[in-house]
C-alpha cells in the first residue's frame, strides 16, 4: 500500500491556522487595534465598511516599521514582541504570538502603509493569499495603516458563514468599545459606512466611561482603588440605583486586556448582593494589575478565558475592594444629594454618630485592612497566615457587625414574594386614610398612612408603573397607538438605525409605529397613546440612548432593555408639579405592581416612617 500522508501547502496551512485567530471581521478588529497600542500610537482610526466584510482598516500614529519589518510581519511567528520563552511571562504588550498579520494576510487583500519617523520614506506593501504582490516606497505620514478587504474572498465556505451586517457590525463595536476603555488616554474614532459613529478624545478613565456609556453616569460612579504588593485594582462602579435588569455594561480587565470571568463577575455580584435587587446586574469598570507571572497569558488570543496561580485571593480581593468602595460611598450622605433612599434610612444615617460608634466602626475588620498603610495587603503566597485573613475579609461578618452598612432594610426586603404581604397591609392603611397626599419639592409624595407617612419619590414610583405596564403590553395587550397627524421622519445614526430595525415589532407592541424608509431612515406614523405628539422624535432619540451601548447578550435581552428604556423615558420626572389626583392615582398603581418597592433600576419608589421610631428619634434628640 502506498503511504497516505502529505504536506498541506503553505497557503493552505496559513489558511486553516488563521481560522482560529480571525473568525469573522471583529476577530481583526480587535488585531489591529492591540498592534496599534502596542506601536506607541496616540491618535487610532478605525474604518469599516459593510460591517467589516468589504474593509477593516486601522490607522494608527504609531513608531511605524522599516521596509524590511512591513514585509516580515506578515510571516508566521514574526513578533517584535518577545525573543525567548522566558519573555513569554513578563509580556506586557496586547500581543505576542505574531500571528495575527499573517493570518489576517492568509485570508484576505491587504494593504498596509507605515513609515518611521526618521525614514525620508516610507513602505507600501499590497498583499493577498499570503503571497506579496508589490512592495514600494511611498509618501506617508508617521505611523501605519493597515487595510483588511474582502476578508474569506478566498474561502468563500468561510464568507458565507459570516451573519447579518448587524450582528458583525455588532461584535465590532463591541471590541471598539473594549479597547477603547483599556487605553482612555489614547484617542479613538470609529468610521462606519462614510459615517463617524464614535470618536473618543484622550481623557480619564472616567470620561471614557461616561462618554461610552451615557452621560448620566457622570454623578453614578464610585470609584474601586485598592493597591497590594500582590496586585492592584481600580476603575468604577455604578451606584446600586443604576444596576440594570440587562447584563452588559461589565468590564474586567486583567493587565489590560478585556477578560470574561464569570467567577469574578460572581465575586462583584456579591458585594452588591444586598443593595440591588437580585435580578439585576451593576455596571462596573475594573482593571486588575498583577504580576505577569502569576497569570497564564498563554491561553488563545481569541480566547477570553483566563488562568490565574490562585483565583480564590483574586476573589476575595475584587469582592472586598468592591464592598469597600461601596461603603465609602454611603457612609459620606450628608454631601450627597443623590443617594438612595434605600440608604438614607438604614440606622447607620438616621442614629446619632456618636464616639462610641466611631470607635466600633474603625474596630471592623474592613475598615483596618484598607487603612492601615497597607499593610494587610502584602500577600505572600506562601504565608498561610494572610490567607486566613482574607477569608476573614470575605466570610460571613458576624451579627452585629457593622462593618458593610447597606444590609437590606427591613421596609425593602428583596425578594418579591415576601414584600407582598407587608406592601399590602401597608396599602390597606394608605386606602382607609382620609388625608389626601402633599408634593414636597416637586419631587416626592407624602402620604400619611395609619402607623406613620410615607415619601414616595415620584420619578422612581412612576418608572416602576410604567414599566410593569409595559411589560404587560408586550405580554398580553399592545398598548393603542396614537396616529400622528403629520408623520415625521426620523435619521438615524447606522448603528442607531440597525437597533430600531431588530426592534419594530416589539416597538409595535407598545404603540410605536414605524416604517423603514431608506437605510437609516424610519418614518412615525404614530406613539404610544400616552406620549404627547409632538415629542416623537425626542421619545425615540431617549429610547437609543438606552441602547448605545453594544453587548453580545443585547437580542436575547433587547425587551427588558427597550421596555426599561421606555419607561425611564416616560416617567413623570422629578420638578414637575402634580395635582392631589395625580399623586393619588401613582400611589394607587404604585401598590397595585408586583414589585411596588423598587424602580426597575433599583433605586427605592418609597420610604415608610414609623411613628414608633420617630418617636424614638425625637426622645434621642435627633
Ligand atoms: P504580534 O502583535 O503578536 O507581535 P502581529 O502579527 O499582530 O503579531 O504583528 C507582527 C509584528 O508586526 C508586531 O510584532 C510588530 O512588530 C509589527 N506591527 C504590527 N502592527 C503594527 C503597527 N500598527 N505599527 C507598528 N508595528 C506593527
Ligand atoms: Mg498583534
Amino acid at each position: 500500500m502506498a503511504d497516505i500522508i502529505n504536506l498541506l501547502p503553505d497557503n493552505i496551512a496559513n489558511q486553516i491556522a488563521a481560522g482560529e485567530v480571525i473568525q469573522r471581521p471583529a476577530s481583526a478588529v480587535k488585531e489591529l487595534l492591540e498592534n496599534a497600542v502596542d506601536a506607541g500610537a496616540t491618535e487610532i482610526q478605525l474604518i469599516i465598511r459593510d460591517a467589516g466584510k468589504e474593509l477593516v482598516q486601522v490607522i494608527d500614529n504609531g513608531s511605524g516599521m522599516s521596509g524590511t519589518d512591513a514585509r516580515m510581519c506578515f510571516e508566521r511567528h514574526a513578533t517584535s514582541k518577545i525573543r525567548s520563552i522566558d519573555d513569554l511571562f513578563q509580556i506586557r504588550t496586547m500581543g505576542f504570538r505574531g500571528e495575527a498579520l499573517a493570518s489576517i494576510a492568509a485570508v484576505a487583500q491587504v494593504e498596509l502603509k507605515s513609515k518611521r519617523q526618521d525614514d525620508e520614506l516610507g513602505t507600501f506593501i499590497e498583499i493577498d493569499n499570503s503571497v506579496i504582490r508589490r512592495q514600494e516606497p511611498c509618501q506617508a505620514p508617521v505611523g501605519t495603516s493597515i487595510a483588511m478587504k474582502n476578508l474569506f474572498f478566498n474561502v468563500p465556505a468561510r464568507r458565507n458563514f459570516l451573519k447579518s451586517n448587524a450582528a458583525e457590525m455588532r461584535h465590532i463595536v463591541d471590541e471598539f468599545i473594549r479597547v477603547a476603555l483599556a487605553f482612555p488616554h489614547l484617542q479613538f474614532s470609529l468610521n462606519s459606512n462614510g459615517q463617524q459613529m464614535f470618536h473618543f478624545e484622550k481623557g480619564s478613565l472616567k470620561q471614557r466611561i461616561v462618554s461610552i456609556l451615557g452621560q448620566h453616569y457622570n454623578s453614578k460612579l464610585v470609584t474601586v482603588k485598592e493597591s497590594t504588593d500582590y496586585m492592584n485594582i481600580h476603575g468604577f462602579v455604578g451606584k446600586p440605583e443604576t444596576a440594570k435588569k440587562t447584563r452588559g455594561d461589565q468590564f474586567f480587565f486583567v493587565n489590560n486586556r478585556f477578560i470574561k470571568s464569570s467567577y469574578l463577575n460572581h465575586a462583584v455580584m456579591n458585594a452588591f448582593a444586598e443593595t440591588i435587587p437580585s435580578d439585576s446586574y451593576p455596571l462596573y469598570v475594573l482593571f486588575i494589575d498583577l504580576d505577569p507571572a502569576h497569570v497564564d497569558i498563554n491561553v488563545h488570543p481569541t480566547k477570553q478565558e483566563i488562568k490565574f496561580d490562585d483565583e480564590r485571593i483574586l476573589y476575595a480581593f475584587v469582592q472586598s475592594a468592591i464592598k469597600h468602595a461601596l461603603a465609602q460611598f454611603s457612609v459620606t450622605p450628608a454631601l450627597d444629594f443623590d443617594l438612595d433612599p434605600g440608604i438614607q434610612q438604614l440606622d447607620a444615617l438616621t442614629q446619632p454618630f456618636t464616639e462610641e460608634k466611631k470607635a466600633q466602626s474603625a474596630g471592623t475588620s474592613i475598615y483596618k485592612t484598607f487603612t492601615s498603610a497597607n499593610q494587610a495587603h502584602v500577600i505572600d503566597k506562601t504565608a498561610n497566615s494572610n490567607l486566613q485573613h482574607w477569608k476573614e475579609l470575605y466570610g460571613p461578618a458576624p451579627a452585629r457587625d457593622n462593618d458593610f452598612p447597606l444590609p437590606p432594610p427591613s421596609d425593602f426586603p428583596a425578594a418579591p414574594t415576601s414584600t407582598a404581604s407587608v406592601i399590602d397591609e401597608r396599602w390597606q392603611e394608605a386606602a382607609h386614610d382620609q388625608k389626601g397626599p402633599v408634593q414636597v419639592h416637586q419631587q416626592y409624595i407624602l402620604s400619611q398612612i395609619k402607623s406613620g407617612f410615607i415619601l414616595v419619590d415620584q420619578r422612581s414610583a412612576h418608572e416602576r408603573i410604567l414599566y410593569e405596564r409595559y411589560l404587560r403590553a408586550l405580554a398580553e395587550k399592545p398598548i393603542a397607538t396614537q396616529q400622528s397627524l403629520f408623520p415625521q421622519t426620523l435619521e438615524l445614526l447606522p448603528a442607531d438605525a440597525i437597533i430600531v430595525h431588530e426592534m419594530l415589532p416589539d416597538l409595535q407592541a407598545l404603540g410605536y409605529d414605524l416604517e423603514p424608509f431608506g437605510q437609516h431612515t424610519f418614518v412615525v406614523r404614530g406613539t404610544p397613546a400616552d406620549i404627547q405628539s409632538g415629542n416623537e422624535q425626542a421619545s425615540i432619540e431617549g429610547l437609543l440612548e438606552q441602547f448605545k451601548h453594544f453587548s453580545t447578550e443585547l437580542k436575547h435581552n433587547r425587551r427588558e432593555r427597550l421596555v426599561r428604556s421606555m419607561a425611564r423615558n416616560n416617567a413623570i420626572p422629578s420638578g414637575k408639579p402634580l395635582t392631589s389626583r395625580e399623586m393619588q392615582n401613582i400611589i394607587d398603581e404604585l401598590f397595585a405592581c408586583s414589585m411596588p418597592n423598587v424602580s426597575p433600576g433599583g433605586r427605592g419608589t418609597f420610604i415608610s416612617f414609623k411613628l414608633n421610631d420617630l418617636e424614638k428619634m425625637f426622645d434621642r434628640g435627633f
